[in-house]
């Protein structure tokens, strides 16, 4: 074994090729490895996927001593665990899922020093008995892997995490490691206030993708448009995700009855189905992959050209790491996402089963996060970028449907009273669907048994399509005017905002995204 600080740089690479089978580090994980085996202090900020692991694992597989890895997920623990064991380093956990025969065969390993790394859950560490264990074990540090969880300001905190404050005192000489995937500059304050970090290196690594571009468009008629976002790429391999199994059954089959090669992926699909037409996409033999959110794990391939959300994401950190499969090689790579607030409902309704009203109220506001970053004329990668605490420099990213087509102001007051009239004088009872349908005059059979047809606004809105209302609707939630109730079919109500547009009293206006044709056509004249 060797001693800190004697290890040169010529070994370190050793280590990365012959174990971990890397030619060269990515960005930041060669200092923050250095400052490791020199028993430095680390606070480390790297997206999800940005290879955090290496950083703590390389460096416990040199040093004298176990790494104690701290990680709030089970299911996490046991994969970490089974990579290092494959790569040939001693690894173990410690958690809940074991039986007292296993959990011995651990501590037994543990204390004879025969682990480089072992994880464990944060409640663990404040067990009187297990940290005077801690105490007595030669560790050459501790890696604090999600450390936001300790911080209130962060959007995952974890009263387990707090535990971890006691660490730099039952511990003085055990240098830390704090690793997380996302971080604010207040949140980074906190966690190294409250690990008691000493001077450590800190090292953020940016979340910013140059070569991805975002879009997002509104979703009308689903398929089609994926379909057709598909054939405008030329045969390029990309990903298409889907909410439920159904949906990404039935996208493949369009797909597939238009001449795409596209297959399925989900938990479904009988096991070797799935590993099959993983391996059939890796290799190139499909263009296309429709999937539920659960795939990802097996997709090795860096030409993803592009990426598809069929519909929206649950929250950010998803959309950033879904998204992340695109272009992983550098080159130019699309991400489209197809919004409507209606998923709101959906993806609410899942969240409305989780009994911890915490976990309940953290999902819901990160809902709502994700919903405002596809409503907001904004710059897409400005927002991620600040959604993840990181400030991008310029105003104009080149890389957004928001920077290349441009926002114009709209003047709808008159169109907002039309459905604000409808949803009125249906007493506010009904769906953004039904309200438009009124609104533009169709002749359905739910229309015509309530007598709606009778209405005085049916029909005054028929010259504009339905996506138009569709867009006007989200807009006016958007802002304010309308407020949406019930989870999973939502109700249109008017808010006190909306009254005064809809009695004159306000004008309606909002920003939107120039049209493309509309942006073309301005090109054209100038
Ligand atoms: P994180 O924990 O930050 O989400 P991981 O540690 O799981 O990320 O790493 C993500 C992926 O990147 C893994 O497949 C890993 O093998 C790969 N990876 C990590 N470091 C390197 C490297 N230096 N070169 C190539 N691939 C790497
Ligand atoms: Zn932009």
């Amino acid at each position: 074994m060797l001693s800190m600080s004697s290890v040169s740089s010529d070994h370190i690479y050793k280590i990365l090729r012959d174990t971990f089978g890397f030619d060269s580090f990515r960005e930041n994980q060669e200092e923050v490895v250095q400052a490791l085996i020199q028993g430095r202090d680390v606070f480390t900020v790297m997206p999800t996927g940005g290879g955090k692991s290496l950083c703590y694992q390389l460096p416990a597989s040199l040093m004298d001593g176990t790494c104690v890895v701290i990680s709030p997920l089970i299911s996490l623990m046991k994969d970490q665990v089974d990579h290092a064991r494959h790569l040939g380093i001693p690894a173990a956990c410690l958690n809940s899922s074991l039986s007292a025969r296993e959990r011995s065969g651990v501590l037994e390993d543990f204390t004879g020093g025969q682990l480089d790394l072992l994880y464990l859950a944060p409640e663990r560490v404040a067990l009187a008995d297990f940290s005077s264990l801690l105490q007595r074990v030669k560790l050459c540090f501790i890696a604090v892997d999600e450390a936001h969880c300790i911080s209130e300001w962060g959007h995952d905190f974890r009263p387990d995490y707090l535990q971890l404050t006691e660490l730099r005192r039952l511990l003085p000489t055990v240098p830390l490691a704090a690793f997380t995937a996302t971080a604010t500059h207040r949140v980074q304050t906190d966690i190294i206030k409250r690990l008691n970090l000493h001077d450590p290196l800190v090292v953020r690594a940016s979340f910013n993708r140059p070569n991805l571009h975002y879009a997002i468009f509104p979703r009308e008629n689903i398929l089609r448009q994926i379909h057709q976002v598909v054939r405008e790429q030329d045969g390029e391999p990309g990903i298409v995700y889907r909410l439920s199994r159904a949906d990404v059954d039935k996208t493949a089959l369009y797909l597939q009855e238009h001449d795409i090669r596209a297959l399925p992926y989900h938990a479904g699909l009988d096991g070797g189905v799935r590993q099959q037409n993983q391996e059939a996409f890796n290799r190139d033999e499909v263009q296309v992959i429709v999937a539920t959110v659960a795939f990802g794990m097996g997709i090795d391939k860096s030409n993803v050209r592009f990426v598809i959300h069929g519909d929206l994401p649950k929250n950010m950190e998803s959309y950033y790491q879904e998204t992340g499969r695109a272009g992983r090689d550098g080159e130019k790579a699309y991400c489209v996402l197809f919004f409507q607030r209606g998923d709101m409902g959906r993806l609410g309704y899942f969240l409305n089963q989780i009994d911890n009203e915490e976990e309940r109220r953290a999902g819901w506001k990160k809902l709502e996060q994700m919903v405002s970053y596809c409503e907001r004329s904004v710059c897409r990668r400005h927002q991620i970028l600040s959604y993840f605490g990181e400030e991008y420099p310029r105003d104009n990213c080149g890389g957004c449907d928001v920077c290349t087509r441009g926002v114009e102001e709209v003047e709808a007051t008159t169109e907002a009273q039309m459905l604000m009239s409808a949803i009125y004088r249906t007493g506010q009872r009904f769906g953004a669907t039904y309200i438009i349908d009124i609104v533009t005059g169709a002749r359905t059979k739910k229309i015509l048994e309530l007598g709606h047809h009778r209405l005085k606004t049916y029909g005054v809105g028929s010259k504009k399509p339905k996506a138009f209302w569709r867009r006007l609707t989200d807009a006016m939630l958007q802002h304010g005017l309308l407020r949406a109730t019930g989870d999973r079919y939502p109700l249109l109500q008017i808010t006190p905002k909306g009254e005064d547009v809809l009695f004159g009293r306000q004008p309606f206006t909002y920003t939107r995204l120039i049209h493309p044709e509309q942006s073309q056509e301005a090109a054209r004249k100038e």
